[in-house]
């Protein structure tokens, strides 16, 4: 039920509600059931060729998906979209970008046509105020985005924006911005990360790239340390990562692929519980990892 449904069932109307009945309604608000909010994502995108082959990564993306129904629109948050502030995108149709090299030609053949959304730029622009947000017409869908949410929606037919990194703030900043997009929760719009919490790509053994759940003893260990402070619901623990034993260090050399967890952690409620699935290691020092809240 979005709000308007909301105020109707209650026979209310915008213009009778007093100043305090709307603080009380706000309060309610933050009260609604768990169903009423649409769920959390964190997805682990690991390499781009998973958005053509069929593997046990991509059958995880698609199941999760029919375990919730389709959001109204998403918003991505992608560690390929690194800025200076924070940007969404907000043009009508996003072009499909092929942010990497040294692919096959079929991965660049790749289009994912899903819409843009204007207004939902725009109202994620007010949400998260007073933090100045920019809206952005260059931009577009980059891998990390359409990569997994091909598999999600293979129909392209929920519109997707996608909200930028502001790479010059620490993981706390980032946790609590996200929770200023709670709201947008009890109006069907998915929030969906999408990063990878081990993510060396400078220590990646191509020898065993199809070796199952091949990991180095660190990634291992990284693995399970990351796993236990998520289900634990530690999260202060996940935003000082930088105090982590050397494993979660050598996990995450550079934080643009663990970010995108962070979004997401600063937005689960206290009602809310936490799962894991895709949860494997590759190439020994990647994890496909992923979360779902709700
Ligand atoms: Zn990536």
């Amino acid at each position: 039920m979005n709000r308007k449904d909301f105020l109707k069932v209650l026979g209310l109307t915008s213009l009778s509600i007093s100043m305090n009945s709307l603080k009380d309604l706000t309060h309610y608000a933050e009260e609604l059931p768990v169903a009423e909010k649409t769920p959390l994502l964190f997805l682990g995108h690991g390499s781009p060729m998973n958005a053509i082959e069929e593997n046990q990564f991509v059958e995880g993306f698609r199941n999760t998906a029919k375990t919730f129904s389709k959001p109204k629109a998403i918003i991505c948050i992608s560690a390929h979209w690194l800025t200076r502030g924070t940007k969404v995108t907000a043009m009508p149709n996003p072009r499909t970008i092929h942010d990497f090299g040294g692919f096959p030609k079929e991965l660049f053949e790749v289009q994912y046509p899903a819409k843009g959304s204007p207004e939902l730029a725009q109202q994620t622009k007010e949400t998260l105020l007073p933090t100045e947000v920019e809206l952005d017409d260059k931009w577009g869908l980059d891998h990390g985005a359409w990569s997994v949410l091909k598999h999600l929606y293979p129909e392209a037919d929920v519109p997707v924006i996608q909200m930028s990194i502001d790479y010059y703030k620490p993981a706390s900043y980032h946790f609590e911005l996200a929770q200023k997009l709670q709201s947008l929760r009890e109006k069907g719009i998915l929030i969906v990360g999408s990063g990878n919490i081990i993510h060396n790509l400078s220590l990646v053994d191509f020898r065993n790239i199809n070796t199952d759940n091949y990991g180095y003893d660190w990634a291992i260990e990284a693995r399970e340390l990351t796993n236990k402070y998520l289900l634990d619901g530690d999260f202060n623990a996940l935003v000082e990562y930088q105090k982590l034993p050397k494993a979660v260090q050598l996990a995450v050399p550079t934080p643009d692929h663990y970010l995108p967890l962070i979004y997401i952690l600063g937005l689960k409620t206290s009602k809310e519980t936490l799962s894991l699935f895709n949860d494997k290691l590759v190439a020994g020092s990647l994890s496909m990892t992923s979360v779902k809240i709700s």
